[in-house]
C-alpha cells in the first residue's frame, strides 16, 4: 500500500489546483477556455459564456464581528463579477448558494439579501438560482457569475507581449490595511468591551476592505477609448501574485516600478501606523479588486489620459525574469506572496 502524504501546504493553493487539474480533460469544442483565468468561456453555437465561481467561508473570508452583512451580501456579488470584468465580459447572471448556521435570523438573512440585491442593481445582473442548506461551520457562501462576451472578444491572462505596457485601475493596498485596522479594533474591543472603535478617519481603507467596487468602469472605458489590453486580470490575492500569473500565463518576465504602484495617501499614513511598507501591502496584501492589464505600446497615449490608470512597467522576455525596480534603483525578484487562504 502507497502511504505518501503530500501536504497540502507543501503545494500552496496554485500548486494544488494545478495538482488536482494536470489531467483535467476537455471533451466539448464550446469549451474554449478552461481552468487557469479569472473565468472560464464557454461557446454555445456562436454565442459565448465567461463564468466564474467563488467560496467564501466564515473565519477564513470574513469576519462577522466587524462585517455588516449587507456589506457581505454586496462583496460576495462584487468579488465574482470582478472576475467576469476582468474578462472584459459583460456580468448578466449569477446564483447563490448559502450555508446557513443556526445563529442566524430571517433578518440578518434579509440584512445580506439587501446587500446582494444592490449589488445586482448596480451591476445589472439577475439572481437568478442558488442552493440553500444548514451548516455547522459557519456561514458558507457561493456565488457563480456568468456573462456575455462578443465572439473572441474575451481577454485572458497569457496573451502579453514582449515591450506590452503593464497598467492597473485605482490603488493598491489599502483593503489590507483596512483590515489590518478592523482586527486591531476587534482585539481591542475583546479585551476591553466598554471601547467602541473609531473608524471615521478611516473610512477609505476600511471601505476598501468591506464594500470593493469591481470595475466595471475600466471595462467599459477601455472599449469606448478601442483600447483592447493583451492580457487582464484582477488583483484580488495581491499585485505580485497577479502580475506573475500573467507572465507565467503569458509565458514572459516583466519589470515593475516600484515609485509607479498607486497608493492612496490614506493607505500611506495607515501602513506608516502600523510599521509596514505600503508598496509591500499592495504588492502582497490582496482584495482590492482593480485590474491589472498589459496594452500595446501604440495604446500608451490614449491610456495616460485617464487619471485613474496607473502605467507600472512593461513585459520582458521571459529570460530576464520577474522584477521590482526599487526607488533606489535597485532590481530584485517579484515573488508571490500573495494572501493564500491555506496560510491565512
Ligand atoms: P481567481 O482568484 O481569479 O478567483 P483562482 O485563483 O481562485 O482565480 O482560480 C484559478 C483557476 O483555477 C480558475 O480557473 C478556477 O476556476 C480554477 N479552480 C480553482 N479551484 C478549482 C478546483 N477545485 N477545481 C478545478 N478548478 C479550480
Ligand atoms: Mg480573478
Amino acid at each position: 500500500m502507497d502511504t505518501t502524504r503530500t501536504e497540502i501546504a507543501s503545494l500552496g493553493e496554485f500548486g494544488l489546483i494545478e495538482h488536482l487539474t494536470k489531467n483535467n480533460e476537455t471533451r466539448n469544442a464550446g469549451t474554449l477556455l478552461s481552468v487557469g483565468d479569472d473565468a472560464a468561456v464557454i461557446d454555445q453555437f456562436g454565442r459565448q459564456s465567461v463564468i466564474s465561481t467563488d467560496l467564501l467561508l466564515e473565519g477564513i473570508h470574513f469576519d462577522l464581528m466587524y462585517t455588516p452583512l449587507k456589506h457581505l451580501g454586496y462583496k460576495a456579488v462584487a468579488v465574482n463579477l470582478s472576475d467576469i470584468y476582468a474578462m472584459m465580459a459583460t456580468p448578466t447572471h449569477i446564483t447563490l448558494s448559502l450555508g446557513i448556521s443556526n445563529k442566524f435570523s430571517v433578518e440578518a438573512l434579509d440584512e445580506f439579501y439587501e446587500g446582494v440585491y444592490a449589488a445586482c442593481e448596480e451591476f445589472d445582473v439577475d439572481l437568478i438560482g442558488g442552493d440553500t442548506t444548514s451548516s455547522k461551520i459557519g456561514f458558507v457562501i457561493s456565488v457563480t457569475a456568468v456573462g456575455e462576451v462578443a465572439p473572441d472578444k474575451y481577454v485572458t491572462r497569457s496573451g502579453a507581449k514582449v515591450n506590452d505596457l503593464i497598467c492597473v485601475s485605482g490603488d493598491l493596498g489599502a483593503a489590507y490595511l483596512g483590515l489590518q485596522l478592523l482586527e486591531r479594533e476587534k482585539k481591542i474591543f475583546l479585551e476591553n468591551p466598554g471601547i467602541q472603535p473609531d473608524l471615521e478617519n478611516q473610512k477609505y481603507a476600511v471601505g476598501r476592505m468591506l464594500k470593493p467596487a469591481p470595475r466595471a468602469d475600466i471595462k467599459e472605458w477601455l472599449e469606448k477609448a478601442g483600447i483592447t489590453p493583451t492580457s487582464m486580470i484582477d488583483v484580488s490575492d495581491g499585485l505580485s501574485s497577479e502580475l506573475l500569473h500573467i507572465c507565467t500565463a503569458s509565458d514572459t518576465g516583466c519589470i515593475l516600478y516600484e515609485e509607479k504602484i498607486p497608493i492612496h495617501d490614506d493607505a500611506r499614513k495607515l501602513a506608516m501606523e502600523f510599521q509596514v511598507g505600503a508598496v509591500a501591502c499592495a504588492l502582497s496584501g490582496g482584495e482590492d479588486y482593480e485590474l491589472l492589464f498589459t496594452i500595446k505600446q501604440e495604446d500608451y497615449e490614449k491610456t495616460a489620459r485617464n487619471n485613474d490608470i496607473s502605467i507600472i512597467g512593461y513585459i520582458t522576455e521571459k529570460t530576464e525574469g520577474t522584477n521590482l525596480l526599487t526607488k533606489g534603483g535597485n532590481k530584485h525578484k517579484l515573488t508571490a506572496q500573495g494572501w493564500n487562504a491555506f496560510h491565512g
